[in-house]
């Protein structure tokens, strides 16, 4: 029978890594026999919920088995050996869902954890209703991304990630990957692969920075180019393991819906219609911030420093402004209303933008002062007046051009879309079963040396 099993939360935000607790599942599964049919599944959950652990990732394996009660349990083990426990500061959550078809409900349920802001009590419920086993524990909220890892499928567009990761006694140290290596993969293999690397701060993007058990993890459209990009690869420390999972990154995924503007929930990610209200304003730190109308009403609009290209862009939006706006909704406080984090910003149609001037004196050629509303204008410097002049309007023309802005690559989030997928959609298909390399896991890497992994090994 084919079993679901989700598993959650099994990070903290000081270390440990969900992906690699589910690597560690997925190699006793191997060794059990079971047979994968999918690849394991990395599901990125709504970025906008503040108490997210680090990337708010959850894992669904999809496999056969003739024993699903021995495997749980042994799944259950393996998390809580793994897993940041003992800490205090993870709350993991293992759910299996036993059967082929997904109930519909589930994948509602699913989407909406992309999106919106979902309680544990939600999650457990729906697991109750359709029968699956569940193990939490600490808090329990790891329980609402495992039951939405079993019921997303991942059944329109998705693309691939192959994670490797550290010997555990190198964890926390400087990460041996060499970024001249990572320039060549990058351009040897783009468009197949994404977010490789930021050329405008020369950075290398592929390395989480802090001590969790990722090595590196490269984002593309199918296994086989991940495998070349890891054949390119210069690696001066070993691979303890990897595993090619399916996900949801880069696929822009959590802003496909509208928000409602009359109830701009908090937390909630989706895009918005309207036309620029205000001109732009720059605040104390580089961020801007101006209103978008939509149907009647106005919602202010942030888009933050570190996002760089798309806060150049925001600077030059003009009143008038016809744009769609993606990113999540930051809720009112004392300080400030209710605010749109903008995670990117597509020009439907510009407008010229306008300016209102003084008149020139006639006589002396200088700027002149206005006598009030309709009265007219008088010159300070030569004393001249005209009661008939009027304000002058000079058109700007605008700035910026119709398209599609997204922050600088080294901003973008998880499952921001890069520019780069747009046309590399995939539709809806079966689901792939995994073939060729899509784990490794080193037996005795203390052996090996450096790299244990070659060319050879991969074909
Ligand atoms: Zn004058």
């Amino acid at each position: 029978m084919i079993v679901h099993v989700g598993i959650d939360d099994a990070d903290s935000r000081i270390g440990g890594c969900t992906t690699y607790v589910a690597s560690r599942v997925v190699k006793e599964l191997v060794e059990l026999g079971r047979s994968f049919v999918d690849y394991p599944n990395l599901i990125r959950l709504n970025p906008n919920i503040p108490w997210k652990t680090k990337g708010n990732a959850a894992v669904a394996l999809r496999f056969s088995t003739d024993d699903p009660d021995s495997d749980f349990q042994l799944i259950c083990e393996c998390v809580v050996n793994n897993s940041e426990i003992h800490t205090g500061n993870a709350n993991p959550a293992v759910v299996m869902f036993i059967g082929g078809e997904m109930p519909s409900e589930l994948e509602r349920f699913s989407e909406r954890t992309l999106t919106d802001v979902v309680s544990s009590k939600q999650a457990l419920s729906h697991a109750a209703s359709h029968q699956m086993r569940i193990a939490t524990w600490g808090n329990g909220m790891g329980v609402v991304g495992a039951v939405a890892a079993i019921g997303y499928k991942l059944d329109s567009d998705y693309t691939y990630e192959l994670l490797a990761y550290r010997e555990p006694e190198n964890w926390g140290s400087k990460r041996g990957v060499d970024a001249e290596s990572v320039r060549q993969m990058d351009r040897e293999t783009y468009p197949l692969t994404f977010n490789n690397y930021d050329p405008k701060a020369k950075r290398i993007l592929i390395t989480p920075r802090g001590p969790d058990p990722v090595l590196f993890g490269v984002r593309g459209e199918d296994p086989t180019t991940l495998l070349r990009a890891l054949s390119v690869l210069k690696v001066k420390e070993p691979i303890h393991s990897f595993l090619i999972y399916r996900t949801n990154q880069g696929t822009g995924a959590h802003l496909t819906r509208p928000l409602d503007t009359r109830r701009l929930k908090a937390y909630t990610s989706g895009y918005l219609d309207g036309e620029v209200a205000s001109f732009p304003k720059i605040t104390v730190g580089g961020h801007v911030f101006f209103k978008i109308r939509s149907e009647s009403d106005e919602v202010a609009c942030a888009v933050y420093e570190p996002t760089g290209d798309l806060r150049k862009i925001a600077v030059k939006l003009n009143p008038g402004d016809s744009i769609r706006v993606g990113g999540g909704v930051r809720p009112r406080s004392r300080s400030h209303s209710t605010v749109i984090n903008v995670e990117y910003i597509q020009i439907l149609k510009t407008t010229p933008g306008y300016r209102f001037l003084s008149p020139s004196c006639s006589k002396c050629g200088r700027r002149m002062t206005s006598l009030g509303r309709l009265k007219g204008y008088k010159c300070r410097h030569c004393g001249s007046r005209d009661e008939r002049l009027q304000k002058l309007s000079e058109v700007l023309p605008s700035k910026v051009e119709e398209g599609l802005y997204l922050p600088a690559t080294r901003a973008q989030r998880h499952l921001t879309k890069p520019l780069q997928r747009f046309g590399l959609e995939k539709t809806k298909s079966k689901t792939p079963r995994p073939e060729g390399v899509w784990y490794f896991f080193a037996t005795h890497p203390q052996d090996t040396g450096l790299i244990p992994i070659s060319p050879e090994i991969l074909v």
